[in-house]
């Protein structure tokens, strides 16, 4: 098959995947939005996935990002940044994403928000929440997170507008579910404590190998790469 038959093919069956895990959570499937992660991946594949009607597309790097961004100008993408953030980025982040999904504490989403003023962007931020405490990976402290939702009430021009989980990678998806039901416990609490709705609509859970179990768990935005894109040449 050619690669824009192989990804429209893959990208279908992903589609009916979604709207049948949303069926069993009785959830509208509408209100779950498939991010495809085209890391490591060229721009033809990024061509391909948008001819066959995919429009958010997750990178993890910020530079590798920026490439395909402006050589997807004239195509209407949304483009999100799934990975980490490092602060010396974070002005260029803020101007070539929609939605930042790795903010993990109150200083990046002061630069991330002072970035977005500058260059007159107005992205939506998601906080990373750390949820097994592994020395690899990032985001904020359970206990850390209701002071970074207070500094998203300052914010002039990023909007927090939920919460994203990058569990470890576990083999089987039902070992993953805990980890999706304490990010949607999180939430609850977030709520109960005072936090505004409209900063806590997402729930970013969910890849290829668990996305139906995140969606059962309230997920809304699924981040899908290896089973639209193909298996990355290197693990980043
Ligand atoms: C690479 C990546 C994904 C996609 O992973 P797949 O297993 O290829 O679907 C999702 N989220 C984050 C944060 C990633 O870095």
């Amino acid at each position: 098959m050619s690669l824009e038959s192989d990804i429209r093919a893959r990208l279908s069956s992903i589609r009916d995947k979604v709207a049948v895990a949303a069926g069993r959570a009785r959830r509208d499937p509408s209100s779950i939005t498939l991010v495809a992660v085209s890391k490591t991946f060229g721009f033809d594949a990024v061509r391909a996935a948008a001819a066959a009607g995919q429009v958010d597309f997750g990178e993890n790097r910020v530079q590798e990002a920026v490439d395909k961004i402006e050589r997807a100008a004239e195509l209407p993408l949304r483009w999100h940044l799934i990975g980490h953030l490092q602060s010396n980025k974070a002005r260029k982040a803020a101007a070539a994403f929609a939605f930042i999904h790795s903010i993990d504490s109150a200083d990046l989403l002061h630069l991330v928000d002072r970035g977005a003023a500058e260059s007159g962007t107005r992205p939506d931020v998601l906080v990373q929440a750390d949820l097994a405490g592994e020395a690899t990976k990032h985001g904020a402290r359970p206990t850390e997170l209701e002071a970074i939702f207070d500094a998203a009430r300052k914010c002039q021009a990023a909007r927090v507008v939920g919460l994203m989980v990058l569990p470890p990678f576990l083999d089987d998806p039902e070992a993953v579910r805990p980890y999706f039901r304490q990010l949607r416990a999180i939430r609850e609490d977030l709520l109960c404590k005072g936090v505004a709705p409209e900063s806590l609509a997402h729930l970013s859970m969910g890849m290829s190998h668990d996305f139906e179990v995140a969606i059962e768990e309230g997920a809304t935005m699924v981040r899908v790469g290896t089973a639209i894109f193909g298996e990355r040449a290197r693990m980043r």
